[in-house]
């Protein structure tokens, strides 16, 4: 007898709401979340907050265990791959038996457990993140003059910074940073810094300042297309590009004289949006499909409504029914529509 074509096959029955992989209307898998932990900060920089920011009040903020049962709640839906940033995600209290509570996740399919640091507090935590299954860090470094550099963070200590990658680097960890290209902030800068990361191993990212926040103004007039820096660092490097893939938005380079790596993030001269697969959730558990639209789904409400994990996998499901095609920062850039009033560490950078 011929099998029935229009027969549904045993294994194409729909998968259970709690298992069911995120999928948005544009057919991107999200497997990747940016957990903020928290919206406070020990620096102040200036493309990111203004000098006297109003912190949320604590009780707004997700509990640790909460952040732990949200975020198992994503792995079981086929992310996999977290990362904890804010604000300061080290400043957050008690933040590493959060790592160690989310290094559990290991078993259920979560492959990295990775963060966003400004790097004050890594000589503190390096040794422990490594031991939590931390393999890689993104440190955040825009200048390595001092002087430039606490005038850029308004209130960073490099010293303290620079003994911070030390210490990752001693404990075995995987350091990449990431340089906010400004103009008038810190041009002049690129070359010492790529060479000085990649005479310790480590690839450098730059970015573009993405208008954001009350200071958006700043960042557009700051904008420094990532062009220019190609265009200084090929002055004295060798830049071919790399087949290297992070799983991220940026682009990357191999540096022939140093051996290292050189990435961009443009999210302004070139959209990345096609191949979007995260999402970010906020410390106070509002998810944001886009970091440049204003698209949000509470997640705090479903979490606290009840101890079973339902009501927010529906919540997961309307959020990825309405992640939106991509982000309108050229408009707003233009002037064409008004910048985002959000902060980058608001939604978790
Ligand atoms: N505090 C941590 C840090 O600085 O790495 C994590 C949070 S921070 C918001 C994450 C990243 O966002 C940093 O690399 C920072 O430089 C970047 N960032 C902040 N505001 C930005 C903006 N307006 N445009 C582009 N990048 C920004
Ligand atoms: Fe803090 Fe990071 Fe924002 Fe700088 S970029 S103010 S370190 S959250």
């Amino acid at each position: 007898m011929s099998p029935n074509l229009l027969e549904i096959p045993s294994h194409a029955a729909p998968a259970a709401p709690a298992t069911r992989p995120l999928v948005d209307s544009f057919a991107r898998t999200i497997d990747y979340i940016r957990l903020s932990v928290t919206d406070r900060c020990d620096f102040r920089c200036v493309y990111c907050m203004s000098e006297n920011m109003n912190f949320l009040p604590r009780a707004d903020l997700l509990t640790l265990e909460e952040l732990e049962r949200l975020s198992a709640a994503f792995v079981a839906r086929g992310v996999r791959k977290i990362r904890l940033t804010g604000g300061e995600p080290l400043v957050r209290r008690n933040v590493m038996e959060l790592f160690r509570g989310l290094s559990r996740l290991f078993d259920r399919g979560l492959q990295e457990l990775t963060l966003t640091t400004n790097g004050s507090q890594l000589a503190r935590y390096a040794a422990q993140l490594a031991d939590c299954g931390v393999r890689r860090v993104n440190v955040s470094l825009d200048t390595l003059d001092a002087e430039k550099f606490r005038a850029l963070t308004r209130w960073g200590d490099i010293a303290q910074v620079l003994k911070g990658v030390d210490a990752a680097l001693e404990a075995g960890l995987k350091v990449k940073l990431n340089c906010v290209a400004l103009k008038g902030g810190n041009e002049g800068e690129f070359l010492p810094l790529v060479e000085w990361a990649h005479g310790r191993g480590m690839d450098v990212s730059f970015i573009e300042a993405m208008p954001l926040g009350e200071d958006a103004a700043y960042n557009i007039e700051s904008l420094l297309p990532l062009d220019a820096v190609a265009a200084a660092l090929a002055e004295r490097l060798t830049l071919t590009p790399s087949t290297h893939v992070s799983g991220g938005p940026a682009r990357y380079f191999d540096v022939a004289e140093t051996g290292g790596r050189v990435g961009f993030i443009t999210p302004l001269s070139q959209h990345f949006c096609d191949s979007c697969n995260r999402v970010r959730v906020t410390c106070t558990g509002t998810l944001y499909t886009c970091l440049g639209q204003e698209d949000q789904t509470d997640l705090r409400g479903p979490l606290r409504a009840s101890k079973d994990d339902s009501a927010l996998h529906a919540a997961l499901d309307d959020a990825m029914r309405r992640k939106p095609r991509g982000h309108d920062f050229l408009a707003q850039w233009s002037g064409a529509l008004a910048p985002s009033a959000r902060h980058m560490s608001t939604t978790g950078g």
